[in-house]
């Protein structure tokens, strides 16, 4: 709840006048409670979740010719049937895990100092931000997923996440509950070392579940405007990690790519990279086949 009972109140303390976005943020959130506006992740949560993936499911129900050729693993098809159980298992995380997270973790949030109050940080703040947490997610969730590929870890946990062996969007957030807990904690510690507004903290949380809806996309676009950011994983890097499945020992980490090169984890990508190439060819040459046998 933001300390100012007016906008003129808000401009004498600021000494200058509101920006428009500033203006907006007054209006919208200046009666409402810090919980309240924390609360807001859970509904941006759910949508992320149920609207993100929806156009990759479209496209893995339609398979159409045009769009087939940049599907990584063409020779998969999933079913509508295999989608909904998929997405009807991750709501139950939602309701199970991911929503109550939300709620208990208020206070840690309030005790890092994520702030709703004004000025508002300006739009290079917000960006840089961003890229401190995503840099510490990935280092943290690297570690965190090559220990999920012991034997107890993958038996134990991981296994779950894994059933996708060529993934949709819908299966980025479908893991064990376990997983979604511990794979939760890197995403905390970027805003908790560097805490910044709700509204970073919002954005922060949607792209961070948008970008594993993007990895497990099971679409190598090349027009993914990800293919600019440098050092990007993006879905053909993931997509082999489930390709190779439990035994995987290549491509952890979960956003960047240099995490594995210099950990070396990468070296059977890499290997395998061209092998891959003539494989994608040989299932892209047998679809065609299918297609023109219908
Ligand atoms: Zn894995
Ligand atoms: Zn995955």
């Amino acid at each position: 709840m933001l300390p100012y009972r007016t906008l003129q109140e808000a401009e004498v303390v600021l000494g200058r006048e509101l920006t428009f976005a500033e203006n907006l943020w007054f209006n919208y959130s200046g009666q409402k409670s810090d919980y309240y506006l924390y609360c807001h992740n859970i509904l941006f949560l759910l949508c992320v979740f149920s609207f993100v993936p929806l156009p990759l499911a479209f496209m893995e129900l339609k398979r159409s010719k045009n769009i087939d050729k940049y599907k990584i693993q063409p020779k998969v098809r999933l079913s509508f049937y295999d989608m909904f159980r998929c997405y009807k298992e991750v709501m139950r995380m939602f309701v199970l895990i991911v929503g109550p997270l939300q709620l208990v973790s208020y206070p840690i949030i309030k005790m890092v100092g994520i702030k709703t109050g004004l000025p508002l940080p300006s739009g290079w703040e917000i960006v840089l931000q961003l890229l401190v947490y995503v840099i510490i997610e990935d280092f943290g969730n690297y570690w965190i997923h090559r220990w999920l590929h012991c034997k107890w870890g993958y038996e134990k946990i991981h296994h779950v996440h894994h059933e996708y062996t060529a993934p949709v969007g819908f299966a980025a957030p479908y893991a064990h509950w376990a997983e979604i807990l511990i794979l939760g904690i890197p995403s905390f510690v970027g805003p908790a070392m560097v805490p910044g507004h709700m509204i970073t903290f919002w954005l922060w949380i949607a792209l961070r579940q948008i970008e594993a809806i993007d990895t497990h996309s099971g679409y190598d676009f090349p027009w993914n405007p990800t293919k600019y950011i440098p050092f990007y994983g993006g879905a053909e890097y993931h997509d082999y990690h489930h390709y190779v499945g439990g035994q995987s020992q290549s491509n952890f980490a979960s956003v960047f790519t240099y995490c594995d090169y210099i950990y070396g984890t990468d070296k059977g990508y890499r290997f395998q990279k061209k092998h891959l190439g003539q494989l994608k060819e040989k299932w892209r040459n047998d679809t065609k086949q299918d297609y023109k046998s219908e």
